[in-house]
């Protein structure tokens, strides 16, 4: 334990994903030792962060107005829906060029343990979408460790009740245990390519 501030900074960046309590030490001596000039600049962008940045009202995806840049694209296909974990994932998806429908954004995966069930996702806003819609196919693109798949579960069930909408998930060929933003385009994009029906 340090003394006052400094322990605080650890404290903080600890909380941060991915990041450890060693990493988060680490990045305190870095700027402990930082020019005030360059610790001003993260400052900034941090104070900012929150202040341009709302999430898409239809998709739940960051934008920066009330709808995103492809709820706003006439072109998508308006029928299917690729529900994924996080905005990051949407980008990940985007970048194989294989899909030109729609996102959902549940905003995590559920995991009981962290006490993230259905009621903290948005899966409501999904129901309401597919209800007032004509959708015919939702991809479930959750990544393939424990919790998505059981996020994957959850939303076949979910959504078992809906006449004529087909939900398929992505193909194999994706890592187990991964993330799918860490996915290559090439993979991530056969394994839409080669999605199966639940
Ligand atoms: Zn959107």
């Amino acid at each position: 334990m340090y003394e006052g501030v400094v322990q605080d900074l650890i404290d903080e960046l600890g909380r941060l994903p991915g990041v450890g309590p060693k990493s988060a030490q680490r990045i305190a001596f870095h700027l402990l030792a930082t020019d005030p000039v360059d610790i001003g600049r993260l400052q900034d962008v941090l104070g900012k962060v929150k202040e341009g940045v709302q999430f898409c009202e239809i998709c739940g995806n960051v934008s920066e107005q009330p709808t995103c840049r492809i709820c706003r694209d006439e072109r998508r296909d308006l029928t299917v829906i690729c529900v994924v974990e996080e905005p990051k994932d949407v980008l990940a998806v985007e970048r194989t060029r294989e899909f030109k429908g729609r996102y959902h954004v549940l905003g995590g995966a559920l995991d009981p343990l962290s006490g993230i069930g259905p009621e903290q996702l948005r899966m409501r806003e999904l129901l309401k979408r597919i209800g007032a819609a004509d959708i015919s196919e939702i991809i479930i693109a959750t990544d393939p460790n424990t919790e998505g798949e059981a996020t994957a579960t959850y939303l076949v069930r979910m959504l078992r009740d809906f006449p004529g909408l087909s939900v398929t998930r992505l193909a194999s060929g994706l890592p187990m245990g991964g993330d799918l933003e860490f996915a290559d385009e090439l993979t991530l994009g056969r394994a839409l390519s080669g999605r199966r029906a639940l």
